[in-house]
């Protein structure tokens, strides 16, 4: 059996990258999704049991002296991190994992992890980055300005990534995130396992 891939995905705040993870995951039921540990509070809508796990700065902080994270990043005042023994898990039992982090996240996992395929997920323009950091109606208009802030930050860091989506219209961008995937399982280190079989015999 070969290893499972591990996916690197970015995107700032408003690049609509839960909604095409959420798509991929729907279409795509094997690949198991890394929970992060994160420090700020839940906000609504939000539950425990969703895409973090809210836990206090202290609990985080023993995570780290642990030597517990595959990253860990400051984002807005609050840690996020990646618990490492998940992804681990996942990969050596042949599971693909997708890790959703930030791009300091990104560069950390990349680093330790070469063969991990990173994707930004992009907004297609300023105006419309504004426009969906704007409408979500659930920050305030500070906390929408240091988003956005944030946000441009990271895009100007895109270059760093293997591939880059684009998220126009969904189903393009879905699209486009699973043709990567499929590559990916085309690729000759993926398919030892099947050519040993009949090599071997
Ligand atoms: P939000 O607070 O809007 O849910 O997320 C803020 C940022 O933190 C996003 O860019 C998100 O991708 C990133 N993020 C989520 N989980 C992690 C993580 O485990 N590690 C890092 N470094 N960033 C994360």
């Amino acid at each position: 059996m070969n290893k499972g891939n591990l996916f690197i995905i970015s995107g700032p705040s408003g690049s609509g990258k839960d909604t095409v993870l959420q798509k991929v995951f729907s279409l795509c039921p094997n690949i198991k999704f890394s929970i992060s540990v994160i420090t700020r509070d839940m906000r609504p809508g939000e539950t425990p049991d969703g895409k973090y796990r809210f836990i206090s700065r202290e609990k985080f902080e023993e995570m780290i002296a642990n030597g517990e994270l595959l990253e860990h990043n400051v984002f807005v005042g609050n840690y996020y991190g990646t618990p490492k023994k998940y992804v681990e898990e996942q990969l050596e039992s042949g599971f693909d994992c997708i890790v959703e982090v930030d791009v300091n996240g990104a560069a950390q996992i990349k680093e330790k992890m070469p063969d991990a395929v990173s994707i930004f997920i992009c907004p297609p323009s300023f105006e419309v980055l504004k426009s969906r950091l704007s409408n979500r109606g659930t920050d305030s208009a500070e906390a929408v300005n240091k988003r956005l802030e944030a946000s441009i930050g990271e895009i100007k860091r895109a270059k760093e990534f293997d591939y880059v989506v684009v998220n126009d219209n969904l189903e393009d961008a879905v699209d486009g995130f699973i043709s990567v995937i499929k590559s990916q399982h085309l690729k000759t280190k993926n398919n030892t396992s099947a050519i040993d079989s009949i090599v071997n015999k």
